[in-house]
């Protein structure tokens, strides 16, 4: 059985006779008869979770992309920064500052990128703002925090953010914990 992601977490599952079913795998519903008249868990469900299981097909709320940071195809979020699990950052990594050495604290990767985010207290984009020549304009903006300075007992969301392209950040295999 063939097996297509179709987004939101259906798939089109073709049978062996070439019909083909539709597979909604949040909701635990197909919509061959077998599903609809004994409300069962059919093979084409089952067929699905294996796929999903085994890495072939996307989970629901992923899909197939080529990773905007290294550029491997992967599953990425459907809605979100098309950024592949190896180089997700996390609420909490720590990452240094490649200009300036500084250790900073990821507060949110987001789905923008560097060169449409502005900073308004620069008048200008992430991608243009000085410091971040160089680094590819189509990096996907993370916001960062530094939690070594100022009021040590202020958490992070009461830190002021400042807005990073991806690829001015080198992460490190650390996290600060809440
Ligand atoms: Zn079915
Ligand atoms: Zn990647």
């Amino acid at each position: 059985m063939a097996v297509r992601p179709v987004g939101e977490g259906r798939y089109v599952v073709e049978s062996q006779s070439g019909a083909e079913y539709l597979v909604d795998l949040p909701n635990s519903d197909c919509s061959c008869p077998d599903h609809e008249i004994r409300g069962e868990h059919c093979k084409h469900i089952r067929r699905v979770a294996i796929e999903v299981t085994e890495r072939r097909v996307p989970a629901p709320g992923m899909t197939a992309a080529d990773c905007a940071i290294c550029g491997h195809e992967s599953f990425v979020p459907e809605s979100g920064p098309a950024v592949c699990a190896d180089c997700w950052l996390e609420r909490g990594d720590l990452a240094t500052d490649r200009e300036t050495g500084d250790t900073v604290v990821v507060y949110r990767l987001t789905d923008e990128r560097a060169d449409e985010r502005y900073i308004d207290a620069a008048d200008t984009t992430v991608a243009d703002y000085p410091k971040n020549d160089g680094y590819p304009r189509a990096d996907p903006v993370v916001e960062v925090v530094y939690p070594f300075s100022g009021d040590a007992e202020a958490d992070l969301d009461e830190r002021p953010r400042y807005a990073f392209p991806y690829s001015r950040l080198a992460p490190r295999d650390q996290m600060i914990v809440e």
